[in-house]
């Protein structure tokens, strides 16, 4: 569903914080992909999604680039694909309720009033929260519930994939688990690819079927996730994974 090659993106002061990166997400998986700070996993994220333009390289998602793309299959393609952050309240309007940020995020060609309503409640139950949710801003939920809206905004518009950079690192270990677990959910009801960007490596293990690793813009290593941490093959994966025993 996505098919990255050859990405890069020079920043200004000239900092390359992609370089020559290539990957494929494959329908129904979850490529992870994982590096210190400042590797460039942000950053090929935005490039997946469009948010950044690529000094060269080329995205394909779901069989359109998006350099060649039409404004208006541009538009249709963002619609299939989500985005969950790791802090859900930076991109939440403070004013709205949870209802409006979902009813803003299904948009307006999804029928009448009615039919918003019903999937607003179909989107607060397949992320497991109450309905009462519906009326309270996120601002007053927990950690974990503001994740679960975030997951329900991506949702909305029923993406085929979905980018989650670093959604989970801000959440306590338990609450890790339970969002992790829900994503397992969705994509094994939805057929979902994720691409999941993470810090941490013990969380791209339990999540990834494919792993990337990146160091200063460059892929190090990617292939199969047991295989990348029962034997990895470079020495920096080595020593990444080292430091965690
Ligand atoms: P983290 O784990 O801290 O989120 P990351 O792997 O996501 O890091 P990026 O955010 O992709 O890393 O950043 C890669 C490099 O590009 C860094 O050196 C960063 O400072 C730089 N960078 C990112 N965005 C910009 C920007 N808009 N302008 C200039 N430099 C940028
Ligand atoms: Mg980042």
């Amino acid at each position: 569903v996505v098919q990255a090659r050859g990405l890069v993106k020079r920043f200004r002061g000239g900092l390359l914080a992609v370089d020559d990166v290539s990957f494929d997400v494959h329908r129904g998986e979850t490529l992870g992909i994982v590096g210190e700070s400042g590797s460039g996993k942000s950053t090929t994220a935005r490039l997946v999604l469009a948010l950044e333009k690529a000094d060269a390289g080329e995205v394909r998602l779901l069989g359109h680039a998006w350099s060649t793309a039409s404004e208006r299959a541009r538009r249709s393609l963002r619609r299939r694909v989500g985005v969950v952050h790791q802090d859900p309240l930076s991109s939440f309007d403070p004013r709205w309720s949870t209802e409006r940020i979902l009813q803003d995020a299904i948009g307006a060609d999804a029928g009448g009033r009615s039919a918003r309503d019903r999937r607003v409640r179909d989107l607060l139950a397949q992320v497991a929260l109450p309905e009462s949710v519906r009326t309270r801003h996120p601002l007053t939920l927990s950690g974990g519930q503001r994740q679960r809206i975030a997951i329900a905004r991506a949702l909305a518009t029923s993406p085929e994939i979905i980018v989650l950079d670093e959604a989970v690192s801000a959440l306590d270990v338990s609450v890790q688990a339970q969002i992790l677990d829900l994503l397992g959910d969705l994509q094994r009801e939805y057929g979902l690819s994720y691409l999941f960007i993470s810090h941490d490596l013990g969380v791209i293990h339990h999540m990834s079927d494919r792993v990337l690793v990146m160091k200063d813009g460059v892929v190090v290593e990617q292939g199969d996730a047991d295989r990348i941490f029962l034997h990895p093959a470079h020495p920096y994966t080595r020593e990444l994974i080292g430091s965690l025993t």
